[in-house]
């Protein structure tokens, strides 16, 4: 790859992760559209109707970015309970990607309200959460970009409240061999094309993709989970669009 990245140490990888966000931040959410045609939307719609929150839910989202899945959640407890006492705190490691987020949230009535709040930190170690303090843990596009996942896990166990509730979006495998073939040719070739010609940075997309392939796929992530100490339902997790993404999930009871 441009980076190597298939071959750097772990110590390295979070550095590394570090440089492609801050490279990307600016340039996220536009990019988001353009590489899934806007899909991304519905399946983050989908994933917080799954969630289903109640009025005054406690929500963590790590690796929360710019803040997408806390606007989202944010706006289904107004528009679903009337609700303006859910709590969301958009966790990340990047300052750059959090930035863009504070001010996305500018434009919002949750602004300055106790509803929304940022922290910087590294999911591997939720430094400032207290064990058993929330209702729900978010992680959408994040975990693979982690080092140590059963860490991540571990962590998402501990802040929990009994009866909380995991929740993990991710880019997982498509299993049916002529749409794997298709996806093949969209994402090593098109996706680093799109990342060149729309943010000038061929590299940050190539190494998305590459992480992408990577990460574990369905059954065997479903087993970290369940290893972390959750409890899943059926198989626990859903296949969107083939397979492309992933909703997993697990109780901690
Ligand atoms: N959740 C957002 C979304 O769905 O649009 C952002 C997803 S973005 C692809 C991945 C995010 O994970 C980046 O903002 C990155 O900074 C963050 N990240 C990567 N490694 C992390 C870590 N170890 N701890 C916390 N955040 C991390």
């Amino acid at each position: 790859t441009h980076f190597g990245f298939q071959n750097v140490p772990e110590a390295m990888k979070e550095t590394l992760v570090k440089q492609v966000f801050a490279n990307v931040a600016t340039k996220y959410d536009i990019m988001n559209d353009v590489m899934s045609g806007g899909v991304h939307r519905l399946w983050k719609d989908h994933f917080i109707r799954t969630l289903a929150p109640t009025p005054g839910t406690k929500l963590l989202d790590v690796a929360g970015g710019t803040g997408d899945i806390a606007m989202r959640f944010l706006d289904y407890c107004k528009e679903t309970h009337g609700d303006n006492t859910a709590q969301v705190t958009v966790f990340d490691i990047n300052p750059n990607m959090l930035e863009v987020g504070k001010e996305r949230f500018t434009k919002t009535p949750y602004h300055e309200t106790s509803q929304v709040s940022f922290m910087e930190g590294n999911a591997e170690k939720l430094e400032h959460i207290p064990d058993n303090s929330m209702d729900a843990y978010t992680i959408a596009f994040g975990i693979r970009n982690c080092t140590h996942v059963d860490r991540v896990l571990k962590e998402a166990y501990r802040v929990l409240k009994p009866g909380g509730r995991f929740m993990c979006l991710e880019f997982s495998k498509v299993e049916n061999p002529v749409i794997s073939k298709v996806y093949d040719v969209f994402s090593f070739d098109v996706i680093p094309t799109m990342g060149q010609i729309v943010a000038n940075d061929r590299d940050s997309y190539q190494y998305l993709v590459e992480s992408i392939r990577k990460f574990p796929p369905q059954k065997e992530f479903a087993k970290m989970i369940k290893d972390a100490g959750f409890t899943v339902m059926g198989q626990g997790y859903e296949d969107l669009t083939f397979g492309v993404a992933a909703i997993h999930s697990g109780f901690k009871l």
